[in-house]
């Protein structure tokens, strides 16, 4: 249920209401608007209307059900587009448009800290890199572990750019939340509910890839349990969807950037490099991307795409990455946003 406050309702009223929530069983998320302050009040839905009683507390103004079965990633529940702020000073989903960019995998030092720094030099301000790699092959490569944390953090010195990471496992969270600056849950961990309850509960901001199989609906339902926990920096990532098609490794679904917009108040950005698997599609779905509204990018770059261990067909070269973040500018401004 929503419960809309009066405005000018006192902070006292507001302790009070939410107070009452959790006494009758449900997590109160207090959303402060521009003008009056909601709570959503989550828990069972069959004792909601235990909640519509609610109305007749000081301070309310009146007391609503969510129809969406997504609730705190509803925009009814919170209306406004919600920035993430990192703790470098870099947001997600306001006017700036945030570009992730960095190799698939984390390899060593040198790869790591010569494409980290291209990367800043063209202009994008997180670092990509996994460290923990969910292979389709349990005999394919499947990354440095805790090395790869050390060297993205040693890159993170280096060039002042915050890292985000995959985590796979329940059991390595922990670990990997010590050295991310966003914690990357991955396109086949998308319904991985018991990770998702862990990463809730973490105070770092998620990058949720939708599942090659997952529909919009269930994604929503998968960052609300993220969100249940009370982490509230969700960031969702279209990365591509099984399809009949093979010319690309995934189809790019470009509308789910304003389905999503319309139905929830997180940030979105797309991952041209998973949804096409070809270096030389990369670009224009960059800019197909920004047109389409998203709030930002995640590319793969590789200082040397031909020896990569994973991903290389995919990976921009510093020099194609620059001259696309070059392009993009313009297709930023057009779309009323900035690089
Ligand atoms: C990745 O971004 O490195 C990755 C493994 O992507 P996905 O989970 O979308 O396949
Ligand atoms: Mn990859």
């Amino acid at each position: 249920m929503i419960i809309v406050m009066k405005q000018g309702a006192t902070r006292e009223q507001l302790l009070a209401v939410k107070k009452r929530i959790r006494e009758l069983g449900y997590k109160p998320h207090v959303i402060h608007g521009t003008t009056r302050d909601v709570i959503g009040a989550v828990g069972d839905e069959r004792g909601k209307a235990v909640l519509q009683a609610l109305e007749s507390m000081e301070g309310v103004d009146n007391v609503m059900p969510i129809l969406q079965p997504y609730k705190l990633a509803s925009r009814e529940v919170c209306p406004e587009p919600s920035v993430i702020e990192l703790a470098s000073g870099v947001s997600i989903g306001g006017e700036r448009l945030v570009v992730m960019a960095g190799p698939c995998s984390v390899e060593g030092e040198e790869q790591l800290i010569a494409t980290a720094r291209a990367v800043k030099a063209a202009g994008a301000t997180v670092l990509r890199g996994g460290a923990f790699k969910p292979r389709t092959s349990p005999y394919a490569f499947q990354g440095l572990e805790e090395e790869g944390l050390k060297l993205l953090d040693l890159a993170r010195r280096e060039t002042g750019l915050p890292i985000v990471t995959e985590v796979v496992n329940p059991r390595d969270v922990e670990l990997v939340a010590r050295y991310a600056d966003i914690l990357q849950v991955g396109a086949r961990n998308v319904q991985n509910f018991p990770l998702l309850k862990l990463l809730g509960q973490q105070d770092k901001p998620v990058l949720l890839k939708r599942g090659m199989a997952t529909t919009i609906k269930e994604f929503l339902m998968s960052a609300e349990y993220i969100l249940a926990e009370g982490n509230r920096r969700v960031v969702l990532c279209e990365r591509g969807i099984r399809t009949f098609e093979t010319a690309t490794r995934n189809t790019l679904d470009i509308s789910a950037v304003p389905v999503l917009k319309e139905q929830t108040h997180l940030p979105v950005v797309i991952d041209p490099s998973h949804s096409t698997g070809h270096a030389s599609l990369v670009p224009s779905m960059c800019y197909a991307a920004v047109a389409a509204g998203c709030d930002g990018l995640l590319v793969e770059v590789h200082n040397s795409p031909e020896t990569a261990s994973c991903d290389g067909p995919q990976s921009l070269r510093p020099a194609e990455f620059a001259a696309t973040m070059d392009k993009l500018r313009r297709f930023a401004q057009v779309a009323g946003r900035q690089l």
